[in-house]
């Protein structure tokens, strides 16, 4: 990076710092990425620790992949991340839910920094979870790119500023979140009982890319029609919650969405669970969907749910049959883009940008940062805490046995967490 974009990042810096409006303790600094800091002995030694100890970090994010963990049982990952924080002479600490917290005391003054990484996964116990090296510098492997390459990265990041006596003003608190891919569950638990103390949040979990600074409304029902039964023999004319349910089914895709190319858009999927009777002669008691909505407009979800509850309403009135809708999990949009104006222009989002394009990230113009997410950062942006999320490497394929994830790009992903944590919790005069 030139001088020339380093001022361009301060002045850009400045005039967000100015309109955001932080909290008092951390707009006393400019917590900016400078020249002046990156050119600080204790940042590049963290860095260059990122360097040379980077086939470690391989090898331990394969060992925490390969370590079951599926949403609720994830113990025995929390466990290493424990154990390996332990070394560091940190007291991380696990609560009710499972959530591990390890608070990294600052100097005093600064902003307290989160970073939070969920160690769950959507895979089940029993899945052939091994990690194979494939061709091209790539990592396969159920989970090895959501979310235990940011697991590796935070431990790695906390070792880096360790070996570097990186000291910053404000805590830095690395957090192991669970039950993260079953409605953010374990990072509403936590939030509620650190709300004060808590004033910047960094959910690490995405591929490397923009910083989301939003948060994707999502809505979970499932769909429950019922009635009497019958057996096959004196089924007919009688009412038959298949019916009525493949009905509303079909008038759901009638329900108009955002054109393709609309600032703010909106997507379902209906049926990613179906359940039905339990026997081929007779009229099911019961059939029920799912229902996956999901907008970052707070309008438009609302808007859209009750368009879809109705069409279900319409069609078991017509097939006189019972229904009700069950809500699976419900996380609220963050807000259009036009309504997160001063969200955007926040330091933590500016400089997160500015980091990533220290790092040589590739971002589209105009599109550094994006009002969506759907991660553990969505629980801050809900509760107005300054929250972003951003990447661990890239990859693909996440939530699918072909998940993969390039090796060498989590290396950029560790030094943004130290960029980060250097910047907004501000790295401590000497
Ligand atoms: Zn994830």
């Amino acid at each position: 990076m030139t001088a020339g974009m380093h001022r361009r990042f301060l002045i850009v810096g400045l005039l967000a710092w100015l309109s955001a409006a932080p909290s008092p303790a951390s707009a006393q600094s400019s917590a900016r990425l400078s020249d002046a800091l990156v050119a600080r002995p204790e940042v590049r030694d963290a860095l260059a620790f990122i360097d040379r100890n980077f086939e470690q970090q391989v090898a331990e994010w394969i060992r925490i992949t390969e370590i079951p963990a599926p949403s609720g049982q994830e113990a025995a990952r929390i466990a290493h991340v424990k154990a390996e924080l332990e070394k560091l002479g940190l007291t991380p600490t696990v609560d009710g839910l499972g959530n591990l917290t390890a608070r990294r005391p600052g100097t005093g003054g600064g902003p307290t920094l989160v970073f939070a990484a969920h160690v769950d996964t959507v895979f089940p116990v029993g899945t052939d979870i091994g990690v194979r090296r494939a061709p091209g510098g790539v990592l396969r492997a159920p989970g090895i790119f959501d979310n235990s390459a940011s697991v590796a990265n935070m431990l790695q990041a906390a070792r880096a500023m360790h070996a570097a006596n990186l000291r910053t003003r404000g805590d830095i608190l690395f957090v192991a979140t669970v039950q993260e891919e079953i409605g953010l569950k374990g990072m509403y638990y936590w939030l509620e009982r650190n709300r004060s103390g808590t004033d910047l949040i960094v959910a690490l979990d995405a591929g490397l890319g923009p910083v989301m600074y939003g948060a994707l409304g999502i809505y979970w029902s499932r769909m429950v029609f019922t009635g009497a039964g019958a057996h096959t023999n004196n089924s007919r004319g009688q009412p038959n919650p298949a019916r009525a349910a493949a009905q509303c089914i079909t008038d759901i895709y009638t329900v108009p969405l955002p054109a393709p190319d609309a600032p703010v858009g909106a997507v379902y999927n209906v049926g990613g669970l179906m359940t039905g009777g339990s026997v081929v002669n007779a009229i099911p008691q019961e059939v029920t969907f799912s229902v996956d909505l999901r907008t970052v407009d707070p309008q438009l979800i609302q808007t859209l749910d009750a368009a879809i509850v109705a069409k279900c309403e319409a069609a078991a009135a017509v097939h006189k049959v019972g229904f009700a809708r069950q809500w699976i999990q419900r996380s609220e949009a963050g807000g259009r883009p036009e309504q997160l104006s001063e969200r955007r222009a926040h330091p933590l989002v500016q400089t997160a940008v500015d980091v990533l394009r220290y790092l040589g990230v590739e971002l589209p113009r105009g599109g550094e940062a994006q009002a969506t997410g759907s991660t553990d950062a969505n629980v801050g942006v809900l509760n107005g805490v300054p929250s972003i999320a951003v990447g661990r490497s890239r990859g693909g394929d996440p939530h699918t046995l072909s998940e993969w994830s390039d090796i060498d790009s989590a290396r950029i992903g560790t030094k943004q967490i130290v960029l980060l944590a250097a910047t907004m919790a501000e790295v401590a005069s000497r």
